[in-house]
């Protein structure tokens, strides 16, 4: 049997992750619970953050938001200044399973789970996103675009947690859309989600499921009609599609859906950035 450990400060926390053997931190324990029973994940310990103070606390500003690990995901998406400073996070966080899930996983829980069909880093990667990541060493911050370094693998180290994520706020005018496909059922894992941010001339395009890593794709879409734009998007994602064949469906399947979520959330964006 494991041993769950209860840390009441950071410093407390970080120092038991680099002493203890084969530990692991327990966010809001979504995902160790089901892989504990599935015999899939085995820990010595678990270093539970519940009682460490400040670890949900969201500051937000002109800048951007900046959140506490253990913030909800149900937070996420219903706290008036995430909605109102990086709104496009805010809805990928509601589309992630469902209320009982979310209202349980935490926001660095969700982050660190390295799954290649998350949801909120989709809106994370095109957002410019940063993970702030303490240890014993100290803080360092790693940008989302590099947080996903393989399948079901992160840039953390061991003996590191992530402390916090700052979101920049969406420029004002910008058009987004998030859109998520799913093939077993409306609140399951997706075969395809994609995030796009629609900014001056730019389009960033953040995918889920697609690939064995979430995905960040931009393009300049300066000059550009409607389905130009569409055409440019679905174009500059096309070498971002690697999609892995599953119970939720195979490899041209999941491509094509890919493209008509792709398409959906451009033209969604796009015609919120032209009417904004
Ligand atoms: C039924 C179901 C459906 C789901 N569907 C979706 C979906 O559609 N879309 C989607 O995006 N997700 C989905 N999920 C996954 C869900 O988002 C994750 O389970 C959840 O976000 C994990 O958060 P948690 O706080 O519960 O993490 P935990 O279960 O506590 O931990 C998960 C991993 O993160 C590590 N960890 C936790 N907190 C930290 C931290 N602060 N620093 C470093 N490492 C940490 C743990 O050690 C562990 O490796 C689903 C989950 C379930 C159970």
């Amino acid at each position: 049997m494991p041993f769950l450990h209860r840390p009441t400060t950071l410093a407390e926390a970080v120092d038991l992750l680099s002493i203890l053997d084969n530990a692991m931190v327990y966010g809001g324990g979504t995902a160790i619970q089901i892989l504990v029973k599935q015999g899939i994940l085995h820990a010595d310990n678990f270093v539970d953050l519940a009682l460490v103070p400040g670890l949900r606390d969201i500051e937000a500003g002109p800048q951007g938001v900046r959140v506490g690990p253990m913030v909800s995901l149900r937070r996420m998406e219903t706290d008036e200044r995430v909605r109102a400073t990086v709104p496009l996070a805010a809805a990928a966080y509601h589309h992630v399973a469902n209320p009982r899930v979310r209202n349980t996983a935490s926001v660095g829980g969700n982050i660190a789970h390295g799954d290649y069909r998350l949801d909120p880093p989709t809106a994370l990667l095109v957002l410019g996103a940063t993970v702030e990541a303490t240890s014993v060493r100290g803080t360092r911050e790693i940008p989302v675009r590099e947080f996903f370094t393989g399948f079901q693998q992160t840039a953390l180290e061991p003996d590191e947690l992530v402390s916090a994520i700052r979101i920049p706020a969406q420029p004002a005018g910008s058009g987004h859309r998030f859109e998520k496909n799913s093939s077993l059922g409306e609140n399951d894992w997706p075969c395809a989600s994609a995030a796009v941010l629609v900014t001056g001339h730019e389009v960033h395009i953040g995918l889920g499921a697609v690939a064995p890593t979430p995905r960040h794709v931009t393009f300049d879409a300066r000059g550009l009609d409607d389905q130009q734009a569409v055409d440019a998007a679905l174009e500059a994602a096309e070498p971002a599609l690697d999609p892995i064949p599953d119970v939720r469906g195979g490899v041209a399947y999941k491509r094509a859906l890919a493209r008509v979520t792709i398409e959906d959330a451009v033209r969604a964006a796009w015609k919120e950035h032209r009417n904004g």
